[in-house]
Parts: C-alpha cells; structure tokens; sequence
C-alpha cells in the first residue's frame, strides 16, 4: 500500500484533491439551493392559504344568501351580484363553489360573463359539469390542495397562482367548498427577490467560508508537507553538514549502478578521509570540528558538477559520487582538485587551521562490479594515499587490499588476545654508564599470536593506537610494570613506553598513572615515563600540561628515540626532561661514520648543560659501549647488557658479564642468546 501511495504523482494528487474540494463545494451550494426553494415554496403556499381562508370565510360573512345557493344551486340576483363584487378582491382573481357532494356551483369567470342562474340543481353553472373528488375529501380546518401554478402563456392567468380549496362554513355548519384562486405573482416576485438576497448573503459567506478554509487546509498542508520534507531529509542527510548520510547514499550508488549496466554512463567514488582532523578536535575543540567538517561539505561541494553527489559517512569520512566518468583521467581530476581545496587553511574564529586530505578513488566497472566493492575499492585506495604520506590521492591497489585484510584481522585478534590476557611484557635492564651498575627496566610489550607467533610491538603498537585498543593497553602495561617494579629492590626502577593516543585519552592520563602508581605502592621516582617527539609534534600545549603533572608527581620523564625526530632540539626547551635516549641508530652507525660520534657528544653536551641525563639505546657491542661511554652517556641499553626477557628471569643483583673496555668479540654479540649471566 505504502509502495502505490509513493509511486502516484504528487501534481496528480494536488489535481484530485482540488476537484474533490471543488464537488464539494458544488455540492453544498446546490444542497443551499433546493433547501431555499423549499423554503420559498412553503412561504408561498403558507401566504395563499392564509390569503384563501380569509377569503372564504370573507365570502360566506358577506354573502347571506350563499348557503341558499349551495343548496339549490339556484344563484338569485343579490347573490350573484355580491360575489360578482367579490371575484377580484385583493390577490384572489377567480374562484369555484361546490357543494357538499363536490358538484360544481359556481365558476366566478360565469359571473363575468353574465350568464343566468341556473334552474336544475343538478347542473352547474356556466354548463360545469361532474363532481370535484378534492372537495368529496376535504379536511376541515385548513386549506386543502394547495398546489402552486404556473400561468405563463395563458391570458386570463396571473404568472404565478396558487389554487386552495377551503370549506365554507356558516353558523357551524360545512355548506360548502369554495377553490380560491390566489395570484401570487407579487408575493413569488418578493420572495424571489429574498432569496436572490438571502442566496447572495448565504453565497458570499460560503464563498468567504470556503476561501478561510481552504486556505487553512492549504497551509495545513503546506505545514504537513514541510515536515514530512523534513523528516525525509533528516532520514536521508548528515545533520551537522547537510551532505547525504550513508545509507542513502548507498542508494544512489545501487541507481547509479544500476544505470551504468543499462548502458547509461560511468561513475566513480573517491573516499575523502582529512588528515588532522583529530588534532583539529583536540586542540580547538568540537566547535572548531563541527566549523571544519561544515566548510569541507561546502568545499567539495563547490567542486562538484550537476549530478554528482556527497555523503558524510562517519567522523571525519567523506564520500563522493562522481557522475558521468568516461576514464581515470575524469577521476584523477576531480581527486587532485578535491586534495588541492581541502588542503587550503581553514579559518576558525581567527584561527588559521591546517587540515588537509587524502583521497581515494574507484571506478564501477573497472575497479569494482558491485557498490560495497566500490565503496570497498575506494576505502583501500584512501588508505594507500593517507599510508602514502597523507594530502594526495591514489587509485584502488589489489596488493594493498591484501595487507590491510590481514591488518583488519590482526586488528580482531589483538582485541582478542587483549581479553584473554595474551599480551604479556618483557624487562630490559639499563645500566650506568660504567655498564655494571643495574638501574631498573624498560617495560616492552609482547604479543605471541596463535598462528603468526611473536608479532613485533612496532607493528601492533600501531595498530591498537589506530584501532582504539592503546588506551586500555597502555593502562595495562603501566599497571603491570609498576606493580613488579614495586618488588625489585629499591632503588631500582620502570620505564614504561605511552602512546600519544594515551595522552588523548578519555580518562586522564595522570589520573591513570596515580591510580597506577598507589595500587602498586611505587615511589612516584621509580617510575619513569618514556615518550616520544611525536606527541610535542601534536597537541603540544595540553600534552605539556600533562607532562608538567605527571613531573609535579615525581615521575620521571624521558624524551625516547631522541634524534630520529624532525626538530628533536627544539622540544628540549620546552619541557624539562629528565632524561633523553639517543636513538639506536646513533649507535649502530657510531663505528661506520665519525660524524655520528660528533652528533652524540653535541647531544651530550647540550642535554648536560640542561641537566638531562642521557641514555643510549642499542648497545650490541662492547667498543660500542665503551665510545658512549667516553662520548659523555649516563645510561646504557641494549643486547649487549641484557635483551628483553619475562620477569621471572630477571636478576637485579648480579653485573652484565661484560668487559666494557674488551675489543669487539664476536661472542659478545649473542651475549643474549645465552643463558643470562649477570
Ligand atoms: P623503544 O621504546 O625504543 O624500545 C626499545 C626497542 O629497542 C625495543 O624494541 C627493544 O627490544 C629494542 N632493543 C633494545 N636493545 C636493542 C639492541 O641492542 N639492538 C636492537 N636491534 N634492538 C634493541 P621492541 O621491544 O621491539 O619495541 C619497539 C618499540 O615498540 C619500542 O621502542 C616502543 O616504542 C614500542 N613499545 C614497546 N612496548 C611498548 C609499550 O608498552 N607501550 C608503548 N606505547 N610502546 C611500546
Ligand atoms: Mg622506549
Ligand atoms: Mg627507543
């Protein structure tokens, strides 16, 4: 039923309802018109009966000799001259007289004419002959047999009449019936002349009544039709920027399709996906959000020709249907000019924004035979422009289709490996610079998976940062690795990696670490927080007050990987770190280029003169620790002094078994490999 309402043209609807109005209408004025003539005919039959009566009983008050003649039907002179007197008085122009058994008396138009009196009572007068049924039934009281006449075309008759019989009754007693004969021509002409009247009054108010109405059912109508209106484009559209949501645009993908393979033109569909637009939300806030997402609808829509189409697909993910496609070229340009637009700052309350994009696009037909592999298509070669290096566009690529597959479905077990306590963390000790004193650890995570066996933190650590899952896994790591250290020997202590999603995250981070810190009763100094250059890269001012928090509390914090950043130095003002790790490949390359020991000793000094202690990461060979040494490093890390191991195995009373100023000795480089000998 739902289906035949929708399918009926709405101008054809509009059509009926104005004809079912307009019949209405019709009809309520004609129904007006009988009732009125109704009306006017029981007025004129009302009046000529009233008229009637008065009449007779004038007649028999002022003919005494009248009973006399109903009873012999013998009219004697006096009579005749009486009523020839009375035939025309007032509206009355003719009468009949019949007796009792409804013989014919009398005709006034004899009168006229003066005929004789008759002398048979058995024959009326002016040779009227037979018996009048009408006053064989009459009633008393009233007029009989009013009917109302028409005279026209003939002579001797008014053009409107009514004929009445009333009885004629003197000293109680019916003596006969007189037919009255009452012109009404005045009377219908006044009645008339009412009703045309009453008819214009009635009309007008019908026409002012049916107007009002009519217009307040139109805009009725008009109210429902704009909400109905409105409920279909909220149904259909995003709110916050007026583009399609996805399921309607779905739809238009499947009509598309669906033209396409009858032969109708190509199309395309390029997945937009903005670069910063989490950066955009957390350092100016959701105000600023709503502001980009609303002038990026408005952006690509400024791009788009006649019949192309854009959805808003979720958070920060637009989507384009490109009409009319002949080749990739059509694509490529739209996909480079989209990148361009959106790539321009954004003002917001003052506030230039950078946001940018990265497009993906793919083609029905060639790239994708159905709309969810075109969607699909399209969403794989967003992700290759984004992986690319972000603000460009590429095309749908099988290889990469593969790799994310097998990244979505890492993505899956990782969530489960988190619920089934699959992930675990390793210790890694560091030592002073003389490479016996033991510090404490780093805590590493590690996760074996089921079919692909250890999977490398630089893989996974991404992906639950990407996924959602670091938050709640860094809670964990943190939790677990204070709760151990608290039963290392004081004052040996934990570094713990955190993410910058962790700094983003719903709970407070410092709340987090507290919470950390109090459940395993670790000294706040024990505790040292390693993060990377990224996080000051993004959101610097509230990751600085975090970190100005957690260092208020006593917590360590290192700056991790130092020197692989793009403006490593620069972050070194603007926090006080208490410790930064050079990177490992400073120290790989440390015997293959002088320049890097250059580098090391200028980090060195420059974190000294700042007093910040500094660490070397990836120590594998003793000459290696013995340069960082004299280069100026306080702290030593790698495989030459311990790998990563579970914290069953951990030792902390016993040295490293390293000679820190022997040559280089190949054994020395699986030291780790062997049994543990501290
Ligand atoms: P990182 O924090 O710089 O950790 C040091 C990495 O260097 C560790 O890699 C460690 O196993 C490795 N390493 C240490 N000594 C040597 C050496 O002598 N030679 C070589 N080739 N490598 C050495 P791992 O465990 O694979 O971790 C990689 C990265 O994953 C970490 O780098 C850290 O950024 C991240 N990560 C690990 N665990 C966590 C965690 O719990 N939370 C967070 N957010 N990140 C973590
Ligand atoms: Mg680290
Ligand atoms: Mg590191």
């Amino acid at each position: 039923m739902a289906s035949t309402n929708k399918t009926v043209d709405p101008a054809l609807r509009r059509a009926a309802r104005r004809v079912t109005w307009a019949l209405g209408l019709l009809a309520a004025v004609a129904v007006g018109w009988l009732l009125i003539a109704r009306a006017s005919g029981t007025l004129l039959t009302r009046s000529a009966e009233a008229t009637a009566m008065g009449y007779a009983r004038y007649v028999s008050d002022v003919t005494p000799g009248l009973p006399a003649l109903f009873d012999t039907h013998v009219l004697s002179p006096e009579v005749r001259d009486q009523l020839k007197r009375l035939t025309r008085l007032g509206e009355v122009f003719r009468f009949k007289l019949f007796d009792r058994e409804g013989r014919l008396v009398l005709v006034s138009d004899d009168l006229d004419r003066d005929v004789k009196a008759p002398t048979d009572a058995g024959q009326s007068l002016g040779g009227h002959h037979g018996a009048n049924s009408h006053v064989r039934t009459i009633v008393l009281g009233g007029a009989n047999f009013i009917e109302i006449k028409s005279g026209q075309g003939k002579a001797d008759r008014p053009e409107t009449y009514v004929e009445a019989y009333v009885p004629m009754i003197t000293a109680g007693r019916v003596i006969g019936v007189v037919e009255v004969y009452v012109d009404q021509t005045a009377a219908a002409a006044r009645i008339q002349t009412a009703f045309v009247q009453v008819s214009a009054v009635v009309g007008g108010l019908l026409i002012v009544f049916g107007v009002a109405l009519g217009v307040q059912v139109r805009s009725r109508f008009a109210e429902r039709r704009k909400a109905a209106e409105r409920m279909r484009f909220l149904a259909e559209h995003d709110v916050l920027s007026g583009a399609l949501n996805r399921a309607s645009f779905q739809d238009a993908l499947q009509c598309a399709a669906w033209r396409t393979e009858q032969g109708g033109p190509g199309f395309a569909v390029l997945c937009i996906d903005l670069d910063r637009f989490k950066e955009v939300n957390d350092t100016y806030g959701h105000g600023a959000g709503d502001a980009v997402l609303r002038e990026v609808t408005d952006r690509l829509r400024s791009l788009l020709r006649h019949g192309d189409l854009i959805a808003r697909l979720g958070g920060d993910e637009f989507a384009v249907l490109q009409s009319a496609v002949q080749n990739a070229g059509d694509v490529e340009r739209l996909a480079s000019r989209i990148v361009h637009a959106l790539g321009e700052p954004l003002e917001f309350s003052g506030q230039r924004i950078l946001c940018g994009a990265s497009v993906g696009a793919a083609r029905f037909g060639a790239d994708a035979d159905t709309v969810s592999e075109l969607l699909h298509k399209a969403d794989v070669a967003m992700y290759r422009a984004k992986s690319g290096g972000r603000g460009r566009y590429s095309f749908y690529d099988a290889e990469l289709d593969k790799q994310l597959a097998e990244r979505r479905n890492l993505a899956v077990d990782l969530r489960r490996a988190i619920a089934d306590d699959a992930v675990s963390l390793h210790f890694q000790p560091l030592y002073a610079a003389d490479g016996s004193n033991l510090l404490g650890y780093e805590a590493l995570m590690r996760w074996t998976h089921p079919t692909r066996g250890a999977v490398p933190p630089a893989e996974f650590i991404p992906l639950a940062e990407e996924v959602g899952h670091i938050e709640i896994l860094g809670e964990w790591a943190l939790r677990r690795a204070c709760a151990e250290a608290a039963k290392w020997p004081a004052p040996l202590s934990v570094s713990v990696n955190l993410s910058a999603a962790q700094f983003r995250g719903r709970t407070s981070l410092v709340q987090v670490v507290a919470q950390a810190l109090d459940a395993a009763g670790l000294p706040a100094n024990r505790l040292t927080l390693e993060i990377t250059e990224s996080l000051l890269m993004t959101n610097t001012e509230a990751s600085l007050k975090t970190l100005e928090a957690l260092a208020a509390m006593g917590v360590q914090i290192a700056m991790d990987d130092f020197g692989t950043g793009y403006s490593s130095l620069a972050y070194l003002w603007r926090f006080r770190f208490d410790k930064v790790k050079i990177d490992r490949a400073f120290t790989q390359d440390l015997d293959k280029d002088n320049r890097v020991a250059l580098i090391v000793r200028s980090i060195v000094t420059l974190a000294h003169s700042m007093g910040i202690r500094v660490n070397a990461e990836g120590v594998e060979t003793a000459p290696q620790l013995d340069r960082l040494r004299r280069l100026g490093c306080d702290e030593m890390q790698g495989f030459l002094l311990g790998r990563p191991q579970p914290v069953e195995r951990l030792v902390h009373d016993e040295p490293p078994g390293v000679v820190p100023s022997t040559p280089t000795s190949p054994e020395l480089k699986d030291i780790n490999t062997a049994p543990m000998v501290f």
